[in-house]
């Protein structure tokens, strides 16, 4: 039996090979390396693939949050709600931008932001005289957030909402596809992600707000106006290259076969698991895109429980073993009572979760787990 992989992209890249080539070696070939015609063609798939009117490529996740926080035009005693439990990325940008990052805590089920929690944050912020200007959701490991619930707070608290759907390209919610679940979404192509290029890359989803989108082009290219050398707002250089464009192309092609796959994997995972390992928590009408396939477990017997997988040559990674509010970048930021979270970091373990797990693997994976006593 071959080596068990948590994300496994060789075997993924030797699916698509010959196409993979070929649309490298058309790039070469025309020689336009940044923004290229890949990089629209791209951006006008993604778009009819979400349903999201616009879509926006640039450089990296963390820039595409980033550019949509640079429109909102920030003041220092503004306050953006973050979930607690997430990559640093989603509260790196708004410190960067100059306001407040505002920790909340997650439903222990599901691990997204709670709406709860939400609210008992913005009358905290209030009480300390911060001026509560929006909330950044995240959708983690592939699940959305409850995006009804939080449009609808956000919507009474006149706060704008974005989606940091780095984890969650390919979702859906009551059928309407991520990108299209807030106003504004973001997303990342790093290879990780459930829709990965071979580098770094990301995308801003725009609902049906055209209003962003000049604003958006121009912020993304050193906000040149409609002459390149000409500069009508203070940008940055977010381009994604033409490259990873036509790569992505390709692995579009592919990605819904290899969602299929992944969620065959986890209907096997959630039958065949022992009732030990508590799934994160798909609602009804909700459709993960199955970044991350996450279990919690009693947090005396996490570290026992992941070496003994790691001895039996099953990956088994802990996301993330410290909520934001306790880095050390990030402990001086405002917060509520965040216990879910803290909890969370100590019971959770993640499996492997990709199109192309064996089914010899995928047996290994449940034999040894099931025999497990802690
Ligand atoms: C990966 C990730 C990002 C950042 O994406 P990059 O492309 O690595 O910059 C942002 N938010 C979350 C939740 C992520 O998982």
């Amino acid at each position: 039996m071959s080596n068990i992989e948590f994300i496994d992209l060789k075997s993924q890249q030797a699916k698509i090979k010959p196409q993979l080539d070929e649309a490298i070696q058309k790039v070469l070939s025309h020689g336009q390396y940044v923004l290229g015609p890949e990089v629209t063609a791209l951006e006008q798939m993604l778009s009819t693939y979400t349903n999201a009117k616009r879509v926006i490529t640039c450089a990296n996740g963390t820039d595409a949050l980033q550019l949509v926080l640079m429109t909102k035009n920030l003041q220092p005693d503004d306050v953006v709600f973050v979930p607690t439990f997430t990559f640093a990325a989603t509260a790196e940008v708004v410190a960067l931008t100059q306001a407040v990052p505002f920790f909340v805590d997650v439903n222990p089920h599901t691990f997204n932001i709670c709406p709860h929690s939400l609210k008992s944050a913005i009358v905290e912020a209030k009480k300390q005289n911060l001026n509560p200007a929006g909330v950044i959701a995240v959708d983690l490991f592939g699940l959305p957030a409850d995006y009804i619930a939080l449009e609808e707070i956000a919507h009474d608290e006149g706060l704008w909402l974005i989606s940091d759907a780095a984890q969650s390209f390919g979702s859906s919610l009551r059928g309407n596809k991520m990108g299209t679940l807030a106003p504004v979404t973001t997303t990342s192509f790093f290879p990780a992600k459930p829709l990965g290029c071979y580098g770094d890359g990301g995308a801003i989803f725009i609902r049906d707000n055209d209003e962003l989108v000049d604003k958006l082009l121009s912020l993304r290219n050193h906000g040149a106006g409609t002459h390149r050398y000409d500069h009508i707002n203070i940008g940055i250089n977010s381009r994604l290259d033409t490259l990873q464009a036509a790569i992505l192309i390709e692995k579009l092609k592919v990605f819904d076969w290899e969602l299929e796959q992944k969620q065959r994997l986890a209907n096997f995972y959630n039958e065949n698991l022992p009732s030990w390992c508590e799934v994160q928590n798909i609602p009804d009408y909700y459709r993960s895109a199955l970044a991350i396939y996450t279990f919690k477990c009693d947090a005396s017997k996490r570290e026992s429980i992941k070496a003994y997988l790691q001895d039996a040559n099953i990956p088994a990674p802990v996301y993330y073993h410290m909520p934001l509010h306790r880095q050390a970048a990030y402990e001086c930021f405002p917060k509520t009572q965040l216990p879910n979270a803290e909890l969370l970091c100590k019971q959770v373990l993640s499996l492997p979760m990709h199109a192309y797990l064996a089914l010899e693997q995928r047996q290994h994976l449940i034999d040894k787990i099931t025999v497990f006593v802690g």
